[in-house]
């Protein structure tokens, strides 16, 4: 047997991968399974990017190009930065990375020496603690309430922030509750970073996709103190339908960048060039396939939290943004059902998908183990047919000691 390091031993794989791949696995064997498994949307990519992509990889844009992307990409960025995010960064303060998860980790390497602490508000995206971890930071998890809408306010940031506290990692709009940060909680938290000195990691992946008149607030844009001590994080999967593409971007103060780009340069080099060039015409190119995705969501959001709100003591704040919902199920837990007992979460996900065919993400992989996490970037027939099996699939559940007795 050969022993694996430690630092990989300590990491789980992406659960939200995991459930994603059981899903298709589960439909290649022909059950007629519902995914609300995968962060994914269901559109496919623009046109426009596509043929930008095909034209590059035609005419012979096939070789390595600068590490940090194409002078074009980076400066395409810079341009949508200070348009849309009122975030002021010269091209050479963006890098361009294989995903924001691949910037992500490359920001925590670049930041975190060993036992250095990031605060991470639960519920949180599944991979922020192991990349942390993997960098050899300490996750230091604050759970935030439900009645909060899952915000972490800034008295739990000052709790928080102990003296290895290094950087806070902000996810607005959130994956996986949908919450937002409006500008006046992010004015609050703002003021209790720069007391802590703590490095701000604004995950924005999901800028585009918010809801009901709500408007998305850049951390770095709150001020020039919020710029010099925040580094943003976006991509091309979500807005774009770019999943597969493997694109996303960094920007933030000079010498993080260039300590990015100096890790990228040995690890992965650039992202593919071809794409890169598609990525330009995401950026750059008509937004309207943007807006007519995010209306359908909107619409989704609503079907889907009407439906959870009327399972019986299922419980479910309206998300703002992105396209997950994150109700609390834990009113069926300790139930049962053919024999076998719910204590949690995990074990009524499992159930569910076995029983019913519906795979969702248990909470306890974002932090939150009284919740599942089901994703709308599916089709309206799906979401109907996925919520009308979870519903029968609750009133099938017995209390467990009911149940032992009978
Ligand atoms: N951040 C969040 C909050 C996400 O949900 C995702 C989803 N994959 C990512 C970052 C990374 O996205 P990607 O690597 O596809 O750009
Ligand atoms: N971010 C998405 C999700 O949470 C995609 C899967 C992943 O990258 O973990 O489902």
């Amino acid at each position: 047997m050969i022993k694996i390091s430690k630092r990989a031993a300590g990491i789980q794989p992406s659960p939200t991968l995991a459930i994603t791949a059981k899903a298709k696995k589960l439909k290649a064997e022909g059950k007629d399974v519902v995914g609300f498994g995968a962060g994914e949307p269901d559109f496919d990519t623009p046109d426009h990017i596509k043929q930008a992509a095909a034209a590059a990889l035609q005419s012979g844009f096939t070789k390595y190009t600068a590490s940090a992307g194409i002078d074009e990409l980076r400066a395409a960025i810079a341009a949508k930065l200070k348009n849309d995010n009122r975030i002021e960064v010269a091209p050479s303060q963006v890098v361009v990375s294989n995903g924001a998860k691949h910037s992500l980790q490359n920001l925590f390497s670049a930041l975190l020496n060993d036992g250095d602490e990031a605060i991470i508000p639960a519920p949180y995206w599944v991979s922020y603690p192991e990349m942390v971890k993997l960098a050899g930071g300490v996750p230091v998890i604050v759970d935030t309430l439900e009645d909060d809408q899952f915000r972490l306010n800034p008295r739990m940031l000052e709790r928080a922030a102990g003296s290895r506290a290094r950087l806070l990692v902000l996810c607005s709009p959130s994956n996986p509750t949908g919450a937002m940060y409006h500008e006046e909680h992010l004015k609050a938290l703002l003021e209790v970073a720069i007391r802590k000195d703590l490095i701000v990691i604004a995950d924005e992946i999901y800028e585009k996709l918010v809801y009901g008149g709500a408007r998305h607030v850049s951390f770095a844009s709150l001020s020039p103190e919020a710029a010099a001590r925040t580094i943003t994080v976006n991509g091309f999967s979500k807005a774009y339908s770019m999943t597969g593409w493997r694109l996303g971007y960094a920007a933030g103060p000079a010498e993080v960048m260039k300590a990015v780009d100096n890790l990228q340069s040995h690890a992965a080099s650039n992202p593919v060039s071809f794409a890169q060039k598609g990525a330009v015409a995401a950026v750059t190119g008509p937004q309207d396939a943007v807006e007519t995705m995010r209306r359908e969501f909107e619409q989704r959001r609503d079907m889907m939290v009407r439906a959870l709100r009327a399972i019986p003591s299922v419980t479910c704040v309206e998300p703002e943004g992105a396209f997950y919902c994150f109700p609390n199920v834990s009113a069926y837990f300790d139930t049962q059902i053919n024999g076998r007992t719910l204590r949690n979460s995990t074990d009524f996900a499992a159930a569910l998908l076995e029983e019913d065919l519906v795979a969702v993400v248990p909470g306890a992989d974002f932090g939150a183990p009284d919740y599942i996490r089901l994703s709308y970037a599916t089709d309206r027939g799906t979401i109907v047919k996925g919520l009308e099996r979870l519903t029968a699939f609750c009133a099938k559940l017995k209390p467990a000691r009911a149940a032992v007795t009978a």
